[in-house]
């Protein structure tokens, strides 16, 4: 059974970005089941940063929830307390930390810092002590990455005066890895080793230390909550190797026109591409201002019921041409639909012709698409 959120919107639009539920809550049990497969009760949370990576935090967030995922990270604030609308119990996270002044809003909202500095445990702790209540804390140490993140003065500090979390329920320890998609870097292994004396030095709290790719490296980096964003998301946890991850969103673009063009004319902004031959055109209604990327030019296809068909031209803000003089016209026809991202072109493929990476490519993905999410939750026996 398939259900779907259907709109006037989806009708009328010239792309349709279809994001499969079903597919992201099978990634998380995967990635969840891959922190148990050493036997120790690993939980699985799930990172929603970025609007779930493109996907959609608030739908997706409840969605991961009722599959019994009970933790969720944010970057910002505010994606905090859009996501606590939806989920008005779980544990939420948010990353950035804590800027000054914003202790009110974490209260009110019920999220729970990522305590980055002291400055931010001292600020928290005195919140704790005006509201005269527990609060919940999550601290960061910085193994490595350098951006945020206890620093190792700071973190001695916090082993040599555990008093200065008086006031707070130490919700979880964490840090990030750097290199979780190179196995046999050695960044690991000396991430790994400064955070287990970190955790060791710190006992009763949780610990958290692997991203997506992090799970892969095995149980040894699992400590008690895994944090995946991406691989949630279909993205391949594992560069090089094939992807274990299901695929979660299928990007259909309509055809707006289509025009004959003789021998050696050009085609859109600057006249980058000219037809070697007579040449059948077709514009779909796509562009830079959907997050695909202008340095595509001359450089990926898309696909017309299952054909290969190049992209030809600059990228416009709104517009793509697409080369279909090879097709039978009667399948490139205005309103038909063009596959950007699906089983012919992962987030993955499309970031390699875009010389970047499919977290770029996702968390880019248009707010112009009409979105459809669809869902087949088999309750099966
Ligand atoms: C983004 C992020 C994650 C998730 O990383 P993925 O590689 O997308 O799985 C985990 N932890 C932190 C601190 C992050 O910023």
């Amino acid at each position: 059974m398939s259900h779907s959120t259907n709109s006037d919107a989806t009708r009328r639009a010239g792309a349709v970005l279809t994001v499969d539920l079903a597919a992201i809550a099978a990634n998380w049990r995967g990635l969840r089941d891959a922190g148990r497969a050493a036997g120790r009760p690993v939980e699985c949370a799930a990172v929603l940063k970025a609007d779930a990576y493109g996907t959609g935090a608030t739908i997706v967030g409840p969605r991961l929830a009722a599959e019994g995922c009970r933790q969720f990270f944010v970057a910002h604030i505010d994606e905090g307390i859009a996501l606590r609308a939806v989920l008005p119990d779980h544990p939420i996270y948010v990353l950035n930390g804590l800027l000054a002044g914003t202790e009110p809003d974490f209260v009110e909202h019920g999220l729970t810092p990522v305590l980055n500095h002291l400055g931010q445990l001292n600020a928290w702790r005195a919140a704790a002590q005006r509201y005269n209540r527990a609060l919940d804390a999550v601290i960061h140490i910085d193994t490595g990455m350098h951006r945020l993140g206890f620093g190792p003065e700071e973190e001695q500090v916090l082993i040599n005066e555990r008093g200065r979390l008086r006031g707070l329920r130490l919700a979880l320890l964490m840090s990030h890895l750097v290199v979780s998609e190179e196995p046999g870097n050695p960044i690991n292994s000396e991430q790994l080793s400064r955070f287990r004396t970190f955790v060791r030095a710190m006992p009763g709290a949780p610990a958290s230390l692997a991203n997506s790719s992090g799970i892969f490296l095995g149980p040894d980096y699992h400590f008690d909550l895994l944090r995946p964003g991406a691989a949630l998301y279909g993205i391949n946890p594992l560069p090089g190797q094939p992807n274990p991850m299901l695929p979660t969103v299928r990007l259909d673009v309509r055809i707006l026109q289509t025009r004959v063009i003789d021998a050696l004319q050009t085609v859109g902004y600057g006249a980058a591409w000219r037809s070697a031959r007579p040449s059948r055109v077709a514009t779909i209604a796509l562009g830079y201002a959907d997050g695909y990327f202008r340095n595509l030019i001359n450089r990926t296809h898309v696909h017309v019921a299952g054909h290969r068909v190049p992209v030809i031209g600059r990228i416009s803000m709104d517009l793509v041409t697409i080369d279909v003089t090879d097709l039978p016209e009667s399948i490139c026809q205005p309103g038909a639909t063009v596959e950007v991202l699906g089983e012919n072109m992962t987030a993955d493929d499309l970031a390699d012709h875009a010389h970047t990476n499919a977290y770029e490519i996702m968390t880019a993905l248009g707010r112009r698409y009409a979105r459809l999410y669809t869902d087949d939750r088999m309750e099966g026996p």
